[in-house]
């Protein structure tokens, strides 16, 4: 799939919200194809779709929204749009490359207008939760010097299929770690103690992989890892 670029950010951000919020409503509710959404609204050119699935993807929804909203009405949703901070929006897209990672993990469990902005609110609290671990740890892997914003991930303690609403933006269930440490991290190769000394699995090959063992954990200026979350990884992981 694109990605949503500048270029596609300022041509949503152009759009009045009422088309936007029809564009929206079409898809949602209707299950219209984006092409055919752009042939139906006069504010949108007939392109090949990417006007129509700009709006759809700004606002978090994907396939797997497609028609599954059958009460919603498009007062619904430009309420729910006009509660949205647009500008944080972008700023997320601009600097996460997990967008379509977080879309996907998004579980839809009512058919009426308040998942609509439920959708909206979580990806915001996942941009703010990656804010507040960029300042924590000062952009930089908690456990290795990687500090390229795009191998930067907020990695869960404990996984967010298993957390809460709440738990999925603590600040405290997550550690800002690159792709490698995470994968680690989530696999259970690697876990902490409550004092943040790194676990080493022995159903890990290290030295064959070649990745350190000697592993000190950077502690983040605010939001230390909470020993609650921590302890069910390493029970999760048969550390304990
Ligand atoms: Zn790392």
């Amino acid at each position: 799939m694109a990605k949503l670029d500048q270029r596609r950010i300022n041509f949503v951000k152009s759009l009045p919200i009422d088309v936007r919020a029809q564009v929206i409503y079409r898809f949602l509710k209707e299950g219209i194809s984006n092409r055919k959404i752009e042939q139906l609204i006069g504010a949108l050119n007939e392109e090949d779709g990417w006007q129509a699935w700009s709006v759809i993807h700004f606002y978090g929804f994907d396939g797997n929204s497609k028609a599954k909203y059958p009460t919603l009405t498009l007062k619904k949703i430009k309420d729910s749009l006009l509660n949205v901070n647009v500008e944080e929006l972008e700023e997320f897209y601009l600097t996460n490359s997990d967008e379509t990672e977080i879309a996907s993990k998004i579980v839809f469990t009512e058919n009426d207008g308040k998942d609509v902005l439920r959708t909206i609110k979580a990806r915001q609290g996942q941009y703010k939760l990656r804010r507040a671990l960029l300042q924590n740890y000062q952009s930089q892997c908690a456990m290795c010097n990687i500090n390229d914003p795009k191998l930067l991930i907020t990695s869960h303690i404990k996984t967010w299929s298993a957390s809460s609403v709440d738990e999925r933006v603590n600040p405290s269930n997550s550690i800002l770690l690159c792709k490698l440490h995470d994968g680690l991290f989530e696999y259970g190769y690697i876990s902490l103690t409550d004092d943040y000394e790194v676990l080493y699995s022995r159903d890990f090959d290290f030295e064959g992989q070649e990745i350190s063992k000697d592993i000190t954990l950077t502690k983040p200026i605010s939001d230390y890892p909470s020993s609650v979350f921590l302890r069910e990884h390493r029970l999760k992981h048969g550390y304990e």
